[in-house]
């Protein structure tokens, strides 16, 4: 099994979440049930479910030199992941979402990004010398664009292969797209970067070779319940989602993305890292919260020594 490094550059937050039975209209208060707090943040998630699966993995983002960072990123370190790159910010807080899920599971979340918004391109000169050739770097959109799109252009001149998982939705610079080994939007982002509404297979066929006549390499969109549809060395294939009891779908995405990369990166053929990701996700889902639903690699019936 390879064991070459997965470089995770993105955000990391702390959810505040509670619950209560109605949201507040303007100008009320409301008494909530339990509060809980838990890390989050895509970039975070998508390390630790790597992680978790048998990935070597560096996580780089910027926190603020306060507590809700300092715990975040000591959770990273029990993980098994290298952390001596995360970045501390002195003026500004490490990002939070607050967050609030009525009795009918709906949630509102408004997202303060905190030092993460300030993760810029100067930071994180060092790459240089974590990147080698074949190098999988994983981004996702939760940290400044223009960082994003330096670090692209960069790490491809180096030789990374570069995966992007384009979440939140935001149209991107058109210059990177050449330089993508694969991009991974789901449903809505898809439907974002390509002008297609993707909502079953052939929209989404139709939609990754949008992407792919856009210059990306390969493309993974995943159908939430549907499962999750690629093209991928010009091949194009389709896996279905495991039929399982959802009760909580929140970072499903980062967890597919997370397992998707470890497949790859021990060189699996993109259908069994497709069954990999199915399977890893499915397991999320049947589990509250974000990383703490992330499934270890023993949990995984597609596991393979
Ligand atoms: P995101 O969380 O980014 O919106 P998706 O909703 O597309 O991403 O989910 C990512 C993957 O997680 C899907 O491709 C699928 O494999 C798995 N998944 C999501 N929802 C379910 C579900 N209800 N049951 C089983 N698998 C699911």
């Amino acid at each position: 099994m390879s064991q070459s490094r997965i470089i995770v550059i993105g955000s990391s937050n702390t959810d505040m979440v509670v619950r209560t039975e109605h949201f507040p209209q303007p100008g009320e208060t409301v008494l909530g049930n339990e509060f809980l707090m838990n890390p989050g943040g895509k970039g975070a998630n998508q390390a630790v479910a790597a992680a978790r699966l048998g990935g070597n993995v560096v996580f780089i983002c910027k926190i603020g030199d306060d507590l809700f960072g300092e715990s975040s990123i000591k959770l990273l370190k029990e993980e098994g992941i290298n952390i001596n790159h995360v970045l501390i910010d002195n003026q500004l807080p490490s990002g939070v979402a607050l967050i609030t899920i009525d009795k009918k599971g709906e949630n509102n979340i408004v997202v303060a990004p905190g030092a993460n918004a300030a993760l810029s391109v100067e930071n994180i000169k060092d790459l240089d010398t974590l990147i080698s050739t074949d190098t999988l770097l994983l981004m996702q959109l939760e940290i400044p664009l223009n960082t994003v799109k330096q670090v692209v252009l960069d790490a491809y001149e180096k030789g990374a292969k570069i995966v992007l998982n384009p979440a939140p939705a935001c149209e991107l610079p058109e210059e990177i797209y050449q330089k993508l080994h694969l991009i991974t939007p789901n449903e809505k982002e898809a439907s974002m970067l390509t002008g297609i509404q993707v909502k079953d297979i052939n929209s989404a066929k139709e939609a990754a070779e949008i992407l792919i006549a856009k210059g990306v390499k390969n493309v993974v969109i995943t159908l939430g319940a549907k499962g999750a549809l690629a093209i991928f060395n010009g091949e194009c294939l389709f896996t279905e989602a495991k039929v399982v009891n959802a009760i909580d779908t929140t970072a499903a995405g980062d967890v597919f993305n997370g397992a998707l990369v470890v497949a790859l990166n021990e060189g699996k053929h993109i259908k069994e890292a497709l069954e990999f990701a199915v399977e890893a996700s499915a397991i999320s889902v049947t589990r509250l919260g974000a990383q703490s639903s992330a499934p270890y690699r023993n949990e995984l019936e597609s596991y393979q020594q």
